[in-house]
């Protein structure tokens, strides 16, 4: 059976820490391959969300790092409001003997009880938690358990927390900093050749 990982987020822009765990993931859980699926533009323009297209052709970019990431345009060309539920019916229909291991920051952990139905998500997809600085270890595993008692599969990735996020690149985008070491060389590139977040 096909052991596939998917990794949603705005990525706006996909920065190194995204990559890490990823690439931690692929290793710890012995995955065939990770999507990294960047979201649509949401009805409401978020300020200072980049463009889906840019948000795409980057995560293109950095998924050349390693041959198992594999860029994933499925929630970038669909219309209206999308939902992670259906992104993994469709993910589902599409590979029916695969199982998936969605990817998440203890940030998006705590907000899970928020997703659109909820339990058919974890009814579709085990989860792979990444801790994440300024979210406390009791938090974390009290909401990994409570979870599990209403039948989640949930893993913890077993890697040092790391201190980067794309409001940090943004900023640092915005003060035309070196960005090299928070994105990879030709997201950067990318990032300065299009003046996206300021640059
Ligand atoms: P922003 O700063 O704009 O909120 P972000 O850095 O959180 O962005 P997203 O694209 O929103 O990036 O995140 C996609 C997924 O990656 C989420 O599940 C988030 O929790 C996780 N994630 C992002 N950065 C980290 C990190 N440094 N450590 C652990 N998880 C992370």
């Amino acid at each position: 059976m096909q052991k596939i990982g998917v990794f949603g987020g705005s990525f706006n822009p996909i920065h190194r820490g995204h990559i890490a765990m990823a690439l931690c993931a692929l290793d710890a859980f012995s995955l065939q391959k990770m999507l990294l699926l960047p979201t649509g533009n949401p009805p409401h323009k978020r300020e200072g969300l980049a463009d889906k297209r840019d948000r795409l052709e980057m995560v293109r970019l950095a998924a050349l790092e390693d041959a198992r990431l594999q860029a994933c345009d499925l929630e970038v060309t669909r219309g209206g409001v999308i939902y992670t539920v259906d992104t993994l019916h469709l993910l589902r229909a599409r590979m029916p003997d695969a199982s998936l291991y969605y990817l998440i920051g203890a940030d998006t952990l705590l907000d899970l009880h928020t997703w659109r139905h909820v339990d058919e998500v974890l009814s579709l997809t085990s989860f792979i938690v990444c801790g994440r600085p300024g979210y406390g270890s009791e938090e974390v595993i009290s909401c990994m358990d409570t979870l599990r008692q209403s039948g989640a599969v949930m893993y913890w990735l077993d890697m040092p927390a790391l201190d980067i996020s794309a409001t940090m690149v943004r900023a640092l985008a915005a003060q035309k900093g070196p960005l090299e070491k928070a994105v990879t060389a030709k997201v950067a590139a990318y990032i300065r050749n299009h003046a996206l977040y300021g640059a």
